[in-house]
């Protein structure tokens, strides 16, 4: 990628749009070009294609999402299949029909069967049936995948895909009912060790096991893929370890210094059992991530207390 290159980053405002963003500018890249919801609403499709036809970016990277964890996933369907496969639509036919050289999707580990070989390789793609949690999100991202291969295949755009893992970070979604569980815990076990609290609840069984990633490594590995891949074909991003949920609560209370019990609450589902990505492929193109865990979940927290925290 040219230096000078314009390129959009639709989703900017999200965590991993605005990861993006910092790693793009932290490489010198001088031509970013975003738009917020009130300037460009995604899902308005005369709206994209206005914008399209105007800017003409010459790469693009989708980072634009309805997202959220098990119980926004599970309690919204309509609105994870409407709204993803609306801007997803939008976004890249506005970018082929206004010549982008290159397109990256961003997918989601959830678009693999439930029950999928672990770790999960990229051809494991609609070999069975989704998780009933969040087959509406997984839904309208296998739809993009499909739609830039469509692309490639039928008019021979550039147009490549990647699946990353469960992410974290700065600017996650901290909110206690709508956000995944990483962000979820962090919250939950400040606040119970600033109220002295016994006990902290947490959803399910804790067996069910989660890779994670921080942002920071996607948006390294995103601007890596535009720079080094150029197949329609599918790319797994994660660090290729996964936890189970208890000891993700309990490497989380050890990084905040809560020292209560953890209490179960089996009213919330576990969703899939596990979800490791054969990240083989991308370490074979030659990127690895290199946050360590708990580094990335102690950087996280001190943005959080800065920024997200009740004082
Ligand atoms: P998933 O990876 O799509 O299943 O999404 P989540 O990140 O929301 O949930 C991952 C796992 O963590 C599930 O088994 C949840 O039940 C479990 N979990 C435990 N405590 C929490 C919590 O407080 N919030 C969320 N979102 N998940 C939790």
């Amino acid at each position: 990628m040219q230096k000078s290159e314009k390129i959009f980053v639709a989703g900017h405002r999200g965590l991993v749009g605005r990861a993006l963003v910092r790693r793009l500018t932290g490489d010198g890249f001088s031509n970013v070009v975003t738009r917020d919801r009130a300037q460009l609403d995604l899902a308005e499709q005369a709206a994209v294609d206005a914008f399209f036809t105007q800017e003409k970016p010459e790469v693009v990277i989708f980072a634009a999402a309805r997202v959220g964890g098990i119980k926004a996933n599970n309690d919204s369907p309509v609105e994870f299949l409407l709204e993803n496969i609306q801007i997803q639509n939008n976004v890249i036919r506005g970018a082929h029909q206004n010549g982008a050289r290159k397109l990256l999707f961003l997918g989601s580990s959830c678009i693999y069967p439930k029950h999928a070989p672990q770790p999960i390789p990229e051809s494991a793609l609609l070999t069975g049936p989704l998780e009933p949690t969040n087959e509406a999100y997984a839904i309208a991202k296998i739809a993009g995948i499909k739609l830039c291969q469509a692309y490639a295949r039928e008019y021979g755009a550039n147009f490549i895909s990647a699946m990353p893992t469960n992410l974290y970070g700065p600017n996650d979604n901290f909110d206690l009912v709508s956000s995944h569980v990483l962000p979820a815990l962090l919250r939950k076990a400040h606040e119970a060790k600033k109220k002295g609290a016994r006990e902290l609840v947490v959803w399910g069984s804790g067996q069910p096991r989660r890779e994670f990633l921080h942002v920071d490594d996607l948006a390294a590995a995103c601007v890596f893929l535009l720079e080094k891949y150029d197949s329609p074909e599918i790319v797994n991003v994660g660090c290729g370890e996964d936890i189970s949920i208890r000891e993700l609560a309990e490497l989380i209370c050890d990084v905040i210094g809560f020292a209560g019990e953890l209490a179960w609450d089996t009213t919330k589902p576990d969703g899939t059992p596990r979800k490791l990505l054969d990240v083989s492929k991308i370490h074979a193109l030659g990127w690895r991530h290199s946050i360590p865990f708990r580094e990335g979940i102690a950087r996280t927290y001190e943005w959080f207390l800065k920024n997200a925290a009740q004082p």
